[in-house]
């Protein structure tokens, strides 16, 4: 079997993997990418609504962090979410200066938009096409830097030691096939493998997910013996469309958009489900609010409720939510500037996966994850729109830095770079000496 050796493998190259990448190639790793999708096709490119980064006067990361821990009704854990929102305006920085296309006010300032169960307007994005410009913006810096991707190569295993304790096993790399050709390989990491597979979507009917999106990293962390964390809090996103899952992003109603139901009420307040929040109340209310007009009989055909938009006029729909327009058009047949959008609950975010530390660290040496797939937990039971992309940015980076300066004392300084806010839930334990290159057998490489 061929082996191809690198420092750190990232598995997946989606905006976590992306970023996790890039930080641990400037930490003087040689990084290799494996992902069974080329990372421009990740998921994260259907992300529409933004970035939450405290950016702006009037509003700081106190403010953020004490948005998502009411939004995440209270179960997240505090030092990740501290971390969360203190690193995001820098990453969310760094992008910009990437050459992320952000959407601007007139004065040339990135603009910033309000999203549900936010006290402040702190969601930064880039047209309705936030999470596409991302996964470009960063894969453009992987290209830069000569990061080895390999591209459409399916990984099913880890490289697991089989000492009886998980805490006492060891990830020495992955095993994964060539979807065009079928050939196997294993991908030796010398520093740490990092898993960046994104959410498991794909196991309800009715999902806003890709159909890629088969929570392969979590099963695989599970089956190495890695606890998964909050796997109950799985988040339904209140608009989508009925015929296919296709997310009509947050940003719609951050941008004023109303909903009604059959009887033409504007439900979320004249029915007191959220009467200071209205449509912009966190996720679970407004979905739990849609599937209660449906069950009293006040839906649209015994399904759905409608999104309208109408009233923010053509030049700021075109502006600011263009491909929304597409969407309704293309997947429903609605013209959304003549007539409301039909909308339902469906499946959106996973806020558990695997258990890691707030450096993306798991309890085996040299695995670690970050992303959808991971469970820092910054999003107790419901993760708060646009909590996710800084999710990825600041926990990628952490993973990557982390990882690529596990074991080797030159590449160390990570290890003791400040942490804003203390420890986080676990420390990541004493560093261990470098260890030798994965050999499955005798022949070793065959190149
Ligand atoms: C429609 C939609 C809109 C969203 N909008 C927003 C938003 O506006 N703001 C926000 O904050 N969040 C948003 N989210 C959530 C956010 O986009 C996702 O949580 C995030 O993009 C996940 O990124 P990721 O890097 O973890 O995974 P992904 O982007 O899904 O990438 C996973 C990668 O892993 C690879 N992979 C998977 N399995 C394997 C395997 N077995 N072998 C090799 N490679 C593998 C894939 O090829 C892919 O490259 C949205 C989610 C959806 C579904």
């Amino acid at each position: 079997m061929t082996i191809h050796n690198h420092d750190v493998i990232v598995v997946g190259g989606g905006g976590a993997g992306l970023r996790a990448a890039i930080a641990a190639r400037e930490e003087g790793a040689d990084v290799a990418i494996v992902t069974k999708l080329h990372p421009v096709r990740s998921h994260t490119g259907a992300a529409e609504g933004g970035i939450n980064a405290a950016l702006r006067e009037g509003d700081d990361w106190e403010m953020h962090a004490y948005d998502t821990m009411k939004g995440s009704d209270y179960l997240a854990d505090a030092p990740a979410v501290e971390t969360l929102c203190q690193d995001s305006p820098h990453e969310t920085i760094q992008l910009e200066h990437w050459g992320m296309p952000f959407s601007r006010e007139d004065d040339g300032t990135v603009s910033q938009r309000p999203f549900g169960g936010l006290s402040f307007p702190r969601t930064t994005y880039a047209g309705a096409e936030t999470g596409h410009h991302l996964l470009h913006t960063m894969y453009q810096q992987v290209v830069k830097r000569g990061i080895e991707v390999y591209d459409e190569w399916y990984v099913t295993e880890l490289a697991v030691t089989d000492h009886e304790n998980p805490g006492d096993r060891i990830c020495h790399g992955v095993v994964a096939y060539d979807i065009a050709t079928g050939e196997l390989a294993g991908f030796a990491a010398e520093d740490g493998v990092i898993l960046a597979t994104g959410g498991p979507g794909q196991v309800y009917d009715h999902t806003t997910n890709a159909v890629a999106n088969t929570g392969d990293g979590a099963a695989m962390a599970y089956r190495a013996g890695v606890p998964l964390e909050d796997m109950e809090f799985i988040q339904f996103h209140p608009t989508t469309l009925p015929s296919t899952g296709v997310l009509i992003s947050e940003g719609v109603r951050g941008e004023g958009g109303i909903l009604y139901n059959d009887d033409g009420e504007r439900f979320m307040y004249e029915r007191g489900y959220a009467n200071n929040a209205g449509e912009l109340a966190s996720r679970d209310v407004v979905s739990r609010a849609e599937l209660t007009e449906v069950n009293e009989d006040r839906g649209i055909q015994d399904e759905y409720v409608h999104l309208d938009m109408r009233h923010l006029g053509e030049e700021r729909i075109v502006d600011r939510l263009e491909n929304i327009l597409h969407l309704a058009e293309d997947f429903e047949g609605v013209d959304a500037l003549e007539e409301p959008m039909p909308v339902k609950p469906g499946q959106h975010y996973a806020m558990g996966g695997i258990e890691t530390d707030e450096n993306g660290q798991t309890c085996i040496d040299g695995l670690y994850a970050a992303g959808e797939n991971a469970c820092v937990s910054v999003h107790g039971a419901n993760r708060l729109g646009g909590n996710a992309l800084p999710e990825l940015i600041v926990f990628g980076a952490r993973a990557g830095r982390h990882a690529a300066g596990r074991s080797r004392p030159d590449r160390s300084t990570r290890a003791t770079r400040r942490s804003p806010m203390g420890a986080g839930k676990r420390s990541s334990g004493p560093r261990r000496p470098s260890r030798p290159r994965w050999r499955p057998n005798a022949a070793g490489s065959t190149g």
